[in-house]
């Protein structure tokens, strides 16, 4: 169990640690029909999350060469991170990345930046493969949204620290929707920010990485 003291922050990594949606931004450069279909009908409804995302990476696979260097070139990450993980260091705090996207494109995009360590929980998919090779983590379908959502992750990533460890997430979108009510204050950018606003869910609205230093530090 971790000192009560020590927070626990929760942090989504395309669209919020990346500057732009890593998936989103390889789709509408290079399989921008599939991203167009794909988009409309998660948005819909009519597909889940899980299974957008394993349409859209197989696409990518089967036209991109080297999808993790491509990333990890044209994908930046929002201003101030770095700065951001050195201060989670100095404070004492937990860094968890916790993504609906896949663990071969992310590392690759943090090692480039020099970000090697940070935990990771994610997914996984055989670029190498021709057909399959895509594997969403286990957990619970979530009552809420109906579909295998980050609620889970924070819930049980909670679970395992002391009861009293306070949990920060820091977020962008649809697939924080759940997750970020898990936590005990929530940080948000993007869609994520308006939606919240929308439903009336508190949240702390931030531009880059320097803004959630000066919020987190003034807690
Ligand atoms: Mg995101
Ligand atoms: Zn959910």
């Amino acid at each position: 169990m971790a000192e009560p003291s020590r927070e626990l922050i929760i942090c989504d990594f395309d669209g919020t640690i990346s500057a732009i949606d890593t998936i989103n931004y390889l789709c509408t450069r290079y399989t921008p029909d599939v991203f167009d279909e794909l988009e409309g009908r998660l948005i819909g409804g009519d597909l889940t999350l899980e299974e957008v995302l394993r349409r859209e990476i197989i696409a990518l696979r089967e036209r991109v060469d080297d999808l993790p260097a491509i990333a990890a070139r044209e994908v930046p990450l929002r201003e101030g991170f770095a700065e951001f993980v050195g201060w989670v260091d100095e404070a004492g705090h937990e860094l968890v990345i916790v993504s609906s996207g896949f663990r071969q494109l992310i590392e690759p995009m943090l090692a480039a930046a020099g970000h090697d360590g940070i935990t990771l929980v994610a997914n996984d998919v055989d670029l190498a493969a021709g057909s399959g090779g895509v594997s969403f983590r286990e957990g619970p379908t979530c009552t809420s949204c109906g579909q295998r959502c980050k609620r889970h992750d924070v819930a049980s990533l909670r679970a395992d620290r002391h009861p009293s460890t306070p949990v920060t997430f820091i977020g962008d979108g649809f697939s924080d929707l759940c997750g970020c009510r898990e936590a005990d204050r929530i940080l948000a950018v993007g869609n994520l920010a308006g939606w919240l606003q929308r439903d009336g869910v508190p949240h702390h609205p931030f531009e880059d990485f320097h803004d959630v230093i000066a919020l987190l530090q003034g807690a």
